[in-house]
């Protein structure tokens, strides 16, 4: 795992020896508020896939999210800290320019149900007319991660419930010290 911002690229070839220029590189992009067993398993997988994949938490501030860009970043970070090939990293604006930037071409996005799929086509061909070069590709969440989201975790922690299963220990610790606070 690196932090991206130290990344790119001053050596020119990677840890196993292949061009740096040559790495298909992938951005995995998300509100992660926070990150779940679901994001974490997409991740898992695409890393089988892509020589390198940036798991960039996108910091619009649209969505009001409970935890701040710094932590949910951070918490990734522990989380994938053992993952090779795993790039954490965050931006604020469209994540095609962020993408465009970094020369990525691969986009990768979860899919859980069918009522996922509508609002990730639209973003998918919004995506597409913006950045012509960029492919979105779509994994399924594996059946047990399937009803996990950011959101009912954030419901259950609030209210006391236990996460454990539902989040990396991180992610599990934070909400628990968080809403021990009193801030629910
Ligand atoms: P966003 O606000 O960009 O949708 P999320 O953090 O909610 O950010 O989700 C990031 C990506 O991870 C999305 O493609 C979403 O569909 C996917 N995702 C969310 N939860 C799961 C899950 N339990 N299993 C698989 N993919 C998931």
């Amino acid at each position: 795992m690196l932090i991206l911002d130290l990344l790119f690229f001053d050596e020119g070839t990677s840890r196993e020896g292949k061009a740096v220029d040559n790495l298909v590189r992938a951005i995995y992009p998300g509100s992660f508020d926070p990150m779940t067993y679901g994001h974490l398993d997409i991740l898992k997988r695409s890393c089988k896939l892509f020589d390198q994949v940036i798991m960039a938490v996108v910091g619009n501030p649209g969505k009001s999210p409970l935890l701040p860009l710094e932590a949910r970043e951070r918490l990734i970070a522990q989380t994938v800290a053992d993952i090779e090939g795993v790039v954490v990293g965050s931006f604020q604006g469209l994540t095609v320019d962020y993408a465009r930037q970094n020369d990525i071409k691969i986009l990768i996005r979860g899919l859980r149900a069918i009522s996922d799929f509508e609002a990730e086509l639209g973003m998918a061909q919004t995506n597409k007319e913006l950045y012509p070069e960029l492919e979105t590709i779509f994994l399924m969440s594996k059946a047990e991660y399937s009803f996990i989201s950011s959101s009912t975790v954030k419901e259950i922690a609030r209210l006391g419930g236990d996460v454990s299963h539902f989040v990396p220990q991180p992610v599990n610790e934070y909400l628990r010290e968080h809403f021990s606070r009193g801030t629910r």
